[in-house]
């Protein structure tokens, strides 16, 4: 295996050999940089931002020599120089991201084991040795810093190295969007963006790996073999279907893994394009295949029988991963130091009961975890004992997270990371990678988060508040104290309550939730703003306030417009024992919901008609459906939520967190699913009848409010209908599921009327 299990970070500090070194003095340069005779590309890179940076700072740039000087101080870049003076170093920081910065009577030696090493080396002894800050991504603000004169080296002789082995982004959630800035950034925060084939990866030390996903498609192409092979693909409501966003492969047929592996051989690994690591990943779709092959019950090794009925999750996974053997068996003939990065995600998230090829390397996606949680939270049960499962499978594994998908709202999300990340470190994952977006407002409001979790994949075990300190002091700086305080506000806010938050978080909801909850904390924020803005003592500092209020006072005002839309419903009660039928009198004093809109276009009016009624009786809420437009039989799928069928989301207490919200499903022959958020465990004694009419159908919920936890006769309710036939999906208002910011207040009177 070429990853250690373990990283540990040590720090070596000595300070014997020479206490400080002048690089600068009165604006002109006490200093060269030295490069080895044959310096590598890396090295000439970490020279040149050296150089670049200390003319930023003192306004001289340093030359770059490949002899040392005899009148000036000397600072060796790269390991060849310490190769002999310093093995102890290249002993620990082997096979590491890691530096070391050392000073004695010859100069400066900054070099890592390897090549990336020699930058973070010198971002590391900048940061040390000056109060410069990367604050943000943001043209004009990318970079803080008091200019100064004298430049003078005091900080030195330490080494260190990574405990997350590669700290890898998604950028703006584009897998190959990269933009020079973007890449150069986060490298100043030791950490990798150049994922894009055209990135300057050798140039910052990176390797060549690629982990593309989605692109079974790319191997098999439709347009190749769709007349002459069709078995290769998706049989899909009785059709083949071309693969892409709707559909897989069908991963029975006889010689397509081996005839993908011939194409992926060819034009990816043989293309010219150097790699250890290329990635083979399912596409972004969950649909599988359904040729009898596919349904067909799977003999595992050593002989047991795995049927689709038993358990489909298993199934559909132990498919997929069989024949990715089949193809990775036919690279290793060719290419055997070649390993395959395959993404855990969607059919292929459970791990399978087979053995995996030893040049397979999992990338494990825990999309459904509740980040308001770490993995040992009550609703994180299913993504913590899939981690813990392939942990035990795999020798070596990767993550690929969604820590900043919703970073236009600032989620405080370091504080889970850490304790997420001190659990991974003791697991065989040599890699996280994340997804991250800086840009709608996000590089500006959650700049400070992003720069904490780029530390805390380098050593989990830093303090947060004093990372949050240190960040607001050389960002802020006079107006450091007054953006805590909106920070605390926003931190504190988010994590007394109950509610999950996923990837798919609105910020402009969020906002609503969390920060319009009260009139007390509303002002807060903007006086806190408002007071950052006045006291900001730096150019910078003032214009990164300014936007960070211009952000929240625009949120706040979409914030209050949707919230004026979506004001509070009254449930009446309704003592009449009619309402427990379809055609119960009763339901005429319900209050009834029509203003349904398609989720995937918010501002679209549903094509179908849709409504619900909702009464209590003060024991039981009641609710009735109707949705049009359907023509019976309607196909049964495996599973519920691709049939016919409604959603109930109720959120009855924001302060429990283990129980973000309750989530009730019936599909149009009266089947029932019932869970806690994303498919926690959750009984409740509900029950619900339907009558089918010709085009139509109907149905009355009963839903006990014994249990439901319900505070102060108040709750937040959503709806959703499906209808496979008319393939809508149809929300009230038009708001995103699973999203307890995006639900409506209710209150439940108590009075009859
Ligand atoms: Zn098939």
């Amino acid at each position: 295996m070429r990853f250690p299990l373990l990283l540990l970070l040590f720090v070596f500090c000595t300070f014997s050999l020479a206490a400080q070194m002048t690089v600068t003095r009165n604006g002109i340069p006490e200093a060269v940089i030295v490069l080895p005779e044959k310096a590598t590309l890396t090295e000439l890179f970490a020279a040149e931002q050296l150089s670049y940076w200390v003319k930023e700072i003192t306004g001289c740039a340093l030359d770059i020599a490949h002899t040392p000087s005899r009148t000036k101080n000397n600072i060796h870049i790269g390991r060849s120089f310490a190769e002999s003076k310093y093995p102890d170093d290249l002993h620990f920081l082997k096979d590491s991201e890691g530096f070391a910065v050392r000073m004695d009577n010859d100069g400066l030696y900054l070099f890592g084991a390897r090549p990336a090493g020699c930058v973070f080396a010198v971002y590391d002894l900048l940061e040390k040795n000056t109060d410069i800050i990367w604050p943000t991504l943001a043209a004009g603000m990318d970079r803080i810093f008091t200019p100064v004169r004298d430049l003078t080296i005091r900080r030195a002789n330490y080494a260190e190295k990574p405990v997350i082995q590669e700290r890898a982004w998604g950028i703006n959630n584009g897998y190959y969007y990269n933009d020079p800035r973007t890449e150069y950034f986060c490298l100043r925060l030791k950490t990798n963006a150049a994922n894009a084939k055209e990135a300057p990866r050798k140039r910052f030390g990176f390797t060549d790996d690629d982990y593309e996903c989605h692109n079974l498609h790319r191997y098999l192409p439709w347009e190749k073999y769709g007349s002459e092979h069709p078995e290769y693909y998706c049989l899909i409501d009785g059709k083949r279907a071309k693969p892409g966003y709707h559909a897989n492969l069908c991963f029975t047929a006889p010689g397509s893994a081996e005839e993908f592996a011939g194409n992926f051989i060819r034009e990816r690994l043989e293309s010219g394009l150097e790699c250890g690591i290329a990635g083979i990943g399912v596409e972004d779709s969950n649909g599988t295949c359904s040729c009898k092959e596919c349904l067909a019950p799977i003999r595992l090794p050593g002989g047991r029988i795995l049927t689709k009925e038993e358990n489909e999750a298993e199934f559909r996974s132990a498919q997929y991963y069989m024949w990715l053997n089949r193809a990775a068996r036919e690279i290793k003939k060719k290419h055997p130091r070649v390993r395959i990065a395959t993404i855990a995600y969607m059919f292929a998230t459970t791990p399978p009961p087979v053995p995996l090829e030893d040049n397979i390397i999992v990338v494990y996606c825990p999309i459904n975890k509740n980040l308001k949680q770490d993995f040992h939270g009550s609703t994180n049960k299913i993504p913590l004992e899939t981690l813990k499962a392939w942990n035990r499978l795999c020798s070596s594994f990767a993550v690929y997270e969604y820590y900043g998908c919703a970073a236009d709202y600032p989620r405080p999300v370091s504080y889970i990371i850490q304790k997420d990340l001190q659990l991974m470190r003791t697991m065989k994952i040599y890699r996280i990678y994340s997804e991250w977006i800086l840009k709608n407002n996000a590089e500006y409001i959650s700049a400070m988060e992003f720069w904490i979790v780029c530390r805390l994949l380098w050593n989990p075990d830093q303090d947060i508040e004093a990372l949050r300190e240190e960040y607001l002091r050389k960002t802020f700086r006079a107006a450091a104290d007054e953006m805590k305080k909106f920070y605390d506000i926003v931190r504190d806010t988010w994590y007394a309550d109950g509610a999950s938050s996923y990837y798919y978080d609105n910020a402009v909801k969020s906002t609503g939730y969390y920060l319009l909850k009260d009139p007390e904390t509303e002002k807060a924020c903007r006086n806190a703003l408002n007071a950052a803005v006045a006291k900001a003592d730096h150019p910078i500092s003032k214009r990164l306030a300014s936007k960070i209020l211009s952000i929240f006072e625009s949120y706040v005002e979409k914030a209050k417009k949707s919230m004026i839309k979506t004001a509070k419903v009254t449930i009446p009660l309704i003592a009449d024992l009619s309402i427990a039928s379809v055609e119960g009198g009763a339901w005429a004093n319900a209050v009834e919901i029509t203003d349904f809109y398609n989720l995937a276009v918010p501002s679209k009016k549903t094509g179908v008609p849709v409504s619900v009624r909702v009464a209590h009786d003060g024991e039981n809420i009641w609710f009735k459906f109707h949705a049009e437009g359907v023509r019976f039989p309607v196909e049964k799928s495996s599973g519920m939520f691709s049939r016919e069928h409604w959603e109930i989301f109720l959120q009855t207490d924001r302060a429990n967190a283990s129980i973000p919200y309750y989530h009730l499903a019936f599909d149009s022959d009266g089947e029932k699913y019932n869970a806690i958020a994303f498919g926690i465990k959750w009984t409740h004694p509900w029950k619900v009848a339907v009558r089918k009419n010709a085009d139509s159908w109907d149905a009355v919920a009963m839903v006990p409010m014994k249990g439901l936890n319900i505070r102060g006769n108040s709750a937040k309710l959503h709806f959703l209908h499906h209808s496979k036939q008319n393939k809508t999906n149809e929300v009230w208002k038009g708001n995103q599921v699973h999203e307890p910011g995006a639900m409506t207040d209710i209150f439940f009177a108590k009075e009859k009327e």
